[in-house]
This record gives C-alpha cells, sequence and structure tokens, in this order.
C-alpha cells in the first residue's frame, strides 16, 4: 500500500473537541445552549440509529438535543405545522427531518419549510442558493467533512483537477461547489459520462459519491491522487464503499476508509452546523459553512 489513510474518525474527533469548546463559549455569552430538533416520520430501524445518534452527538458537545418521532402515516400539513412551531421557537437554532420519508410526504416541501437559518442539514433552495452566491448560509455536513478531511491530509487544492462523482443535491452539487470555492477545477460526473474510468484517472482528487460497492478500481486512478470515498454500501460481505479500497489504495497517494471516513465527519459538522447557525441566529458570526 502507498497510500496515507486520512482517518476520518480522528478528524471528527478533532472536529467534535472543537464544537464543544464552541458551545461552551456560546453559553458563557448567551446564557443558553444550542438546541438541535430532530424529526423522524415513522420507524425505519436505520433511521432510528441515525437520529439516536446524531442526538447523542450534540449532547456530548453540551447542546440541547430533542428528537420528534412521528407516526408513519403523518400528513403533509402535520408535519408542517411542527417544523413551523420549531421554526418560531427561539430555543431552537437546528431542525432537520430524516430522510428518506415516507412517500405521502415530499422531500423538496420540507426543505423548503424549515427555515434556511436553522436548515442544519443545508439543503433548503435558499441554503443551496447562499452556497452558490458565496454568501453567509448553512453548508451541507458530508461535503464540508470531505474539505476536512482533504484539508487534515493536506492536499494541495489551487488548482487541482477535482471529479466528483455523483451529483445529487446532498454530496455531489454542494461538493462541486466547495471545492470549487477552494479553487480546484472541477469536472462533476454521473450515470451517463461516457469513459468514467478515463475521466477518473485525471483527477488529482476524485470523490466518489455514488452508492455502488467498490466501482472505481484501482486503474482508475492517477499515481498520488486523493481518493475520499463517500459511499456507504450495506452488502453480504459488509459496509463498503464506492471504492475497492485495497487496489486503490496501491495507486493512490491519499484514501479514506469504509468505514471510519467521511462518516463520522458528517455527524460532526451536523454539529458544527448547529453551532454556527446558533451563532449566526445570535448576530456572532457570518461566515459562510463553518468557521472553526
Ligand atoms: P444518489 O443516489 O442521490 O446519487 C448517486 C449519484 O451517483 C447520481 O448522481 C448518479 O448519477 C451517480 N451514479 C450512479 N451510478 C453511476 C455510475 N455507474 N457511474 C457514474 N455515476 C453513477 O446518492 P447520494 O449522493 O445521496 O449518496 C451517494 C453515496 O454516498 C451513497 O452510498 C450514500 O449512502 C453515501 N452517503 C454517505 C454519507 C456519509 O455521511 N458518508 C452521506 C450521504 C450519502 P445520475 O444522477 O445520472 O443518476
Amino acid at each position: 500500500m502507498s497510500a496515507t489513510i486520512i482517518d476520518g474518525k480522528a478528524v471528527a474527533a478533532q472536529v467534535r473537541a472543537e464544537v464543544a469548546r464552541g458551545v461552551a463559549a456560546f453559553v458563557a455569552g448567551s446564557g443558553r445552549a444550542p438546541g438541535l430538533v430532530g424529526i423522524q416520520v415513522g420507524d425505519d430501524p436505520a433511521s432510528e440509529l441515525y437520529q439516536a445518534g446524531k442526538a447523542r452527538a450534540a449532547h456530548e458537545v453540551g447542546m440541547v438535543s430533542r428528537r420528534i418521532t412521528l407516526r408513519e402515516a403523518t400528513s403533509q400539513a402535520e408535519l408542517d405545522a411542527i417544523i413551523d412551531e420549531l421554526n418560531a421557537d427561539d430555543g431552537v437554532d437546528g431542525v432537520l427531518v430524516q430522510l428518506p420519508v415516507p412517500a405521502q410526504l415530499s422531500e423538496p416541501l420540507i426543505a423548503s419549510r424549515i427555515h434556511p437559518d436553522k436548515d442544519v442539514d443545508g439543503f433548503s433552495p435558499i441554503s443551496l442558493g447562499r452556497l452558490m452566491r458565496g454568501e453567509p448560509g448553512n453548508v451541507p455536513c458530508t461535503p464540508q467533512g470531505v474539505m476536512r478531511l482533504l484539508g487534515e491530509g493536506g492536499v494541495p487544492l489551487e488548482g487541482a483537477h477535482a471529479v466528483v462523482v455523483g451529483r445529487s443535491l446532498i454530496v455531489g452539487k454542494p461538493q462541486s461547489m466547495l471545492l470549487l470555492s477552494a479553487n480546484c477545477t472541477v469536472t462533476i460526473a454521473h450515470s451517463r459520462t461516457r469513459d468514467l474510468p478515463a475521466l477518473c484517472r485525471d483527477a488529482d482528487i476524485l470523490v466518489a459519491a455514488v452508492g455502488r460497492p467498490e466501482m472505481i478500481r484501482g486503474d482508475w486512478i492517477r499515481p498520488g491522487a486523493a481518493v475520499i470515498d463517500v459511499g456507504i454500501n450495506r452488502t453480504a460481505d459488509g459496509l463498503r464503499g464506492d471504492v475497492a479500497f485495497d487496489e486503490v489504495a496501491a495507486v493512490a497517494g491519499w484514501i479514506t476508509p469504509v468505514p471510519g471516513g467521511v462518516g463520522p465527519t458528517t455527524i460532526a459538522y451536523l454539529l458544527a452546523n448547529t453551532l454556527e447557525a446558533a451563532r449566526r441566529r445570535s448576530g456572532a458570526d457570518s461566515s459562510q459553512g463553518v468557521r472553526l
């Protein structure tokens, strides 16, 4: 193996410690702790686990965290009413709705309903617009985690060719904007891209956010490139990323493992976003994304 493994668990622990210090300072200044509320509709076991993990993590850094679990048959109007209440609650800085939601609910309507200042997932049209415009606002957590991992690994960004495989609103598109803001030259690839292996071989930085186990092979990689694996795929052999780890690690300069890479940083940046939202709402900060 030639690649340096970027340890997402260690980076996430660092981010959480920074957030905990920030929360302590916020409490000292404002007399209240930042508040995060997670809403879950239905009792999907994976959603349950994610929600519990987020609530625990928020509690650990000193935030007030609350979980609201609604019955599977909850209507859009009922959910909207709850979101409206949280939007109006001064003690709440971050509101998130665990995805996916049951079919009678609309993800775009939910994303638009959460007040953009409290939209700590960063999925609302206003938040995504602010990201595009380079204005202060909430930035999706996973792409922020990826930027931090690149930073901690010491990967040169300026002028680098970054290829992002995947164009979802949650990962691929915001990731591309953040890489662009860091002065990378960015290519976004997707399922209709021609000759993906050749395109990937031209990448100095390759971010895989596809959802296909071990699709990215060793001979797709430029020697010395940084490969960030966002994919989380449950297979019969256990959890796998989008990257064939052993093959790619033999060629790349840096690589993130699955598990223990991007995943842990996502929750850490949810906490960071909540702290930042609290600061912004109190008029104390006006940065785009998180400045820890
Ligand atoms: P989506 O399914 O929303 O998007 C997948 C993207 O991959 C699409 O743009 C799709 O292209 C593209 N794609 C699919 N097949 C191919 C292919 N054969 N070649 C090239 N591109 C392809 O997924 P998400 O963005 O939500 O998530 C991606 C992965 O990241 C998943 O494994 C998910 O579990 C994981 N994830 C991990 C997180 C973490 O914290 N680590 C957080 C969020 C997601 P097209 O648009 O043309 O269909």
